[in-house]
């Protein structure tokens, strides 16, 4: 047996892994993740490294392999787990292992450690006092005497506040101490985000999350680490749940990783741990510094957290006893990485709840289809909370069709009765959200007359608009002309649909001149902290209107917020993609969740010109499961995800020919391995994004059933890829069940 091993993880100097024999005595003893100690150079001086895989067969002379010298630790070390995690990654997910390596263990060096130096008496306040007397007698002494006299009034000061306040100098300090008559103290100082709570509301459990919580917890104490979905609507008391798990968790001794989408948008969420767990919780997210993101890390080895909150990074957090992983919003995009290796949160979660013996909670009002069928074939446990938590009623969703509105002669972005019922919220001051939905857009072609849009033939999604009037389908590469008149009615209505948050704004200042409205987009928010500063100022009522893009949409509670209104609510149906419908339903779902959170009935109004969609008729019923049923048949139908799966091969290349023939290849490679006929190949075909800065892009789909046969294709074609001279120049990156088209 060989083991492959890596030297020095933590320098990321050494990329290279080198490969030992495994001596009889050791074969039981060393698995992935363990340290070993090894013959090194030409002086064969022994070095540590970490084992990443084993092997029976070796790419070199046999009789040229060393020996592993020895093991160092029996048990497999924290930064072993990680290796091993690692070793996980690059398996699943293709790519380097150092790829991997650095994306479960990104923080290396210590960066530039902030130390604080204060001073305080080393004497008594008596002999201080006479000392000072005594320095007064001297002209030459002035700054001695300042800090003396700043020590008697302060028990301790920094040096920082010494010298800015004071104009002493460290030297002075120095001279001072050598003295006798100052103590100078080090302490390092942790980076921490400033971070203040919020109270939730301590009430009594609701009955529902009181079963959901008696399910866990009598699993949880049985030993038995189980995966769970909780499906509870928006504002059914999911956060309130997640606390409570992680509290019991904390009091039984072990740590719990709390994932959310992203920081900034939902730090209400962030503050209410806060205020539970106070000091013993760490927080990172994508603003902090490497060194803050270092010293939470350096906390957690401390053994001085329980709790880590955010991103998807937050996973890696090297808790010695992790009991619990919990990811709010589980649909939400931001839980892929779109950078090798290209992992899904959930898929890695799962993978550490099992090697850690951790349990894993699911939550969201809308879960993503893979979470929810896997409630039906039994891997998680579904948990329900079906109504509100403060016992208010969903809100009334009315469907408005823009196509009327149009034949009325209303060519407003805003309907007609969306018009009004701003109007009644300004005169009864309550608020409102608009909310323009622009994600996934990718330039999709419709009829503004008939609702008519461009779609593939063979794939089932809208094609996307490129230059000189050329609609393609990023899937399979077919490619059509887009016609001045609609083929469907002969309107001239059809083309791109162009609203921005900013065209709303200037509307809004027009038809309502009194109203205060504040707008929330890419452009409003690239200041550090104008996000909070924002969501802030509507909570605190300093605005009437708020306008946003999927920003809005996020966990935040106003209760004086009565209207939503959601524009273009079809926009994201053509995304060009096969999670087009359920991106939909999601973001309709999520926005109309946000009106009526008080005590105040809610309405919500959906404009579309595709007012039959499932995915906005059913959002408008707040029927999760009819729409869960009809958007797996489809995929069934279709073979998407979950029903089967989908390997996304992305070639890319700045040399344009070099990449059309590389794809070309590659697609006759993969034909060749198919002897089997393990899985069904598509493409090659030009994503929607073609170029960016210059590098070329195409892209292959790889179909199966088996999860493994995907896996098994990627191994060979990384080693196809590898040895063959044609691919120096393209760089080949793997997406397993892409998130986007
Ligand atoms: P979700 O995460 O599902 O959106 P939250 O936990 O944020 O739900 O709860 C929604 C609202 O209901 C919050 O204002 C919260 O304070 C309140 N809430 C949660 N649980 C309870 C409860 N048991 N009793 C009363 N109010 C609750
Ligand atoms: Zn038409
Ligand atoms: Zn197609």
């Amino acid at each position: 047996m060989f083991a492959d091993i890596i030297i020095d993880v933590t320098s990321g100097k050494l990329d290279r892994i080198f490969q030992y024999r495994i001596p009889e005595a050791l074969q039981e003893k060393v698995k992935i993740g363990s340290r070993v100690q090894i013959p090194f150079g030409k002086g064969n001086h022994e070095i540590s490294g970490y084992v990443v895989d084993i092997t029976d067969k070796t790419d070199y002379e046999p009789t040229k392999i060393k020996d592993i010298a020895g093991i160092l630790e029996k048990d497999i070390a924290l930064e072993g787990k990680m290796v091993a995690l690692a070793a996980w990654m690059k398996e699943h997910y293709g790519g380097t292992f150092v790829a991997a390596l650095k994306t479960v263990m990104p923080i290396k060096k210590r960066e530039n450690n902030k130390e604080e130096k204060s001073a305080s008496l080393a004497v008594s306040r008596e002999e201080a006092v006479a000392k000072l007397e005594h320095l007064l007698l001297y002209k030459n002494q002035k700054a001695r005497v300042r800090a003396l006299a700043a020590l008697l009034d302060h028990e301790r000061l920094s040096f920082k506040t010494l010298k800015d306040a004071y104009q002493v100098t460290p030297s002075v300090l120095k001279a001072l101490a050598d003295q006798g008559l100052v103590k100078i103290e080090t302490k390092r100082v942790f980076r921490l985000p400033q971070m203040s709570g919020e109270e939730g509301s301590d009430e009594a459990l609701t009955s529902e999350q009181q079963k959901a919580l008696d399910i866990f917890l009598e699993d949880y104490r049985r030993g038995e680490q189980k995966s769970y979905l909780i499906h509870g609507i928006t504002g059914s008391g999911k956060t309130r749940l997640y606390l409570e798990m992680i509290e019991e968790v904390v009091k039984e001794g072990s740590q719990a990783i709390m994932l959310i989408p992203e920081i900034a948008l939902t730090y209400q969420t962030v503050r209410r741990f806060y205020s539970r767990f106070g000091e013993r919780l760490a927080i990172i997210n994508s603003r902090l510094s490497l060194g803050e993101r270092f010293d939470q890390m350096e906390r957690v080895k401390n053994g001085e957290v329980d709790v880590m909150i955010g991103p998807r990074s937050a996973l890696f957090t090297p808790f010695e006893k992790l009991g619990l992983i919990v990811i709010d919003e589980e649909h939400e995009s931001s839980y892929k990485s779109e950078q090798m290796p290209r992992y899904h949160a959930r898929e890695v979660a799962r993978q550490i709840a099992e090697t850690e013996g951790a349990a894993l909670v699911l939550g969201s009002a809308t879960p993503s289809l893979e979470a929810y069928h896997a409630c039906e074939t039994g891997k998680y446990t579904l948990l329900k909370l079906p109504n509100r938590a403060t016992k208010g009623l969903l809100p009334e969703v009315r469907i408005v069709d823009m196509k009327a509105e149009l034949k009325e002669g209303n060519r407003s972005i805003l309907s007609e009765d969306l018009q009004e019922q701003i109007r009644e919220r300004l005169a009864r001051k309550e608020q409102t959200m608009l909310f323009i939905n622009r994600r996934g857009y990718a330039g999709f072609v419709s009829c503004r007359e008939c609702g008519f849009v461009y779609k593939c033939p063979h794939c089932d999604v809208s094609l996307a608009a490129h230059k000189n009037n050329r609609l393609v389908c990023h899937y399979c590469g077919y490619e059509t002309q887009n016609q001045s008149l609609c083929p469907e009615c002969g309107s001239k209505y059809i083309g791109g649909f162009k609203a921005g948050t900013q065209q709303i704004e200037e509307l809004l200042k027009k038809e309502y001149p009194e109203a205060r409205v504040l707008r929330m987009d890419r452009d409003t928010t690239r200041e550090k902290g104008a996000f909070e500063k924002i969501l802030k100022s509507f909570g605190e009522g300093e605005a009437d209107i708020l306008i946003g893009t999927q920003m809005i949409v996020k966990g935040h509670d106003y209760p004086n917020v009565t209207l939503v209104g959601i524009l273009a609510a079809d926009m994201s149906l053509y995304g060009n993609d096969y999670r087009s419908s359920e991106r939909t339903f999601q973001l309709l779902t999520q926005a109309a969740g946000r009106a009526g959170r008080g005590e105040k009935k809610g309405e919500v109004i959906i404009q579309t010109y595709t007012p039959e969609h499932f995915s906005i008729q059913l959002a408008a019923n707040h029927d999760y499961e009819e729409f869960y049923q009809r958007e797996y048949a489809f995929r069934e139908m279709m073979g998407y995800p979950p029903a089967e799966h989908l390997l996304a091969i992305l070639l890319s290349s700045p040399e344009e020919e070099l990449l059309e023939r590389g794809a070309k290849y590659l697609k006759d490679f993969t034909k060749l391995l198919n002897k089997e006929n393990l899985y069904g190949i598509i493409g090659p075909a030009t994503p929607y994004v073609a170029k960016i800065k210059d590098v070329y892009r195409r892209v292959i789909y790889i179909k199966s059933e088996e999860y493994q046969a995907l896996i098994h294709a990627k191994d060979k074609i990384e080693a196809y890829t590898s040895i063959n001279r044609g691919y120096n120049k393209i760089y080949i990156q793997f997406d397993f069940d892409p998130a986007q088209g």
